[in-house]
């Protein structure tokens, strides 16, 4: 199989060069790890991954195209249990996120019975509530499977 180039990191390349940013091999190899993992990666992670495609990446390249793409709005900033911050390709409109704590996969999903909830809080603290966000953790099939 040959592999294509999946168009979402060319959209995103494109996206950075209208925005002034010029598209070097280190960060284009940033753009292709994160946009095609559906996985949380922490900044290191996306280094030792990019890495194996361009040896003489530098971490510093790597935490500033991450900046970049999160200030793009293409990638999201997501927490961590153990207190440290990873990313993942941004959703596209509002989703929530599930995050599986043993192996950092990730799935958006959409629809939620928070109004009741929202609606109490907002009674409660007189605040008019716009946004929320939410993000769940726990174990997905593979690793629940791995930890038995
Ligand atoms: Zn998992
Ligand atoms: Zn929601």
């Amino acid at each position: 199989m040959t592999t294509s180039t999946p168009p979402i990191q060319e959209h995103w390349l494109a996206l950075l060069q209208e925005n002034g940013y010029r598209v070097t091999g280190p960060r284009r190899s940033v753009v292709e790890i994160v946009a095609n993992h559906h996985r949380a990666l922490n900044p290191y992670q996306v280094f030792e991954l990019a890495r194996q495609r361009y040896p003489r990446l530098g971490l510093v390249t790597v935490y500033r195209t991450l900046e970049k793409l999160e200030a793009l709005g293409l990638i999201e900033r997501v927490h961590q249990p153990h207190g440290c911050h990873a990313y993942l390709p941004a959703a596209v409109g509002h989703q929530h996120l599930l995050l599986c704590q043993g192996c950092g996969n990730a799935e958006y999903f959409s629809g939620d019975d928070l109004d009741d909830l929202i609606g109490r809080i907002a009674a409660r603290t007189g605040y008019q509530i716009k946004e929320h966000w939410l993000q769940l953790f726990g174990l997905c099939t593979a690793c629940r499977a791995g930890a038995q």
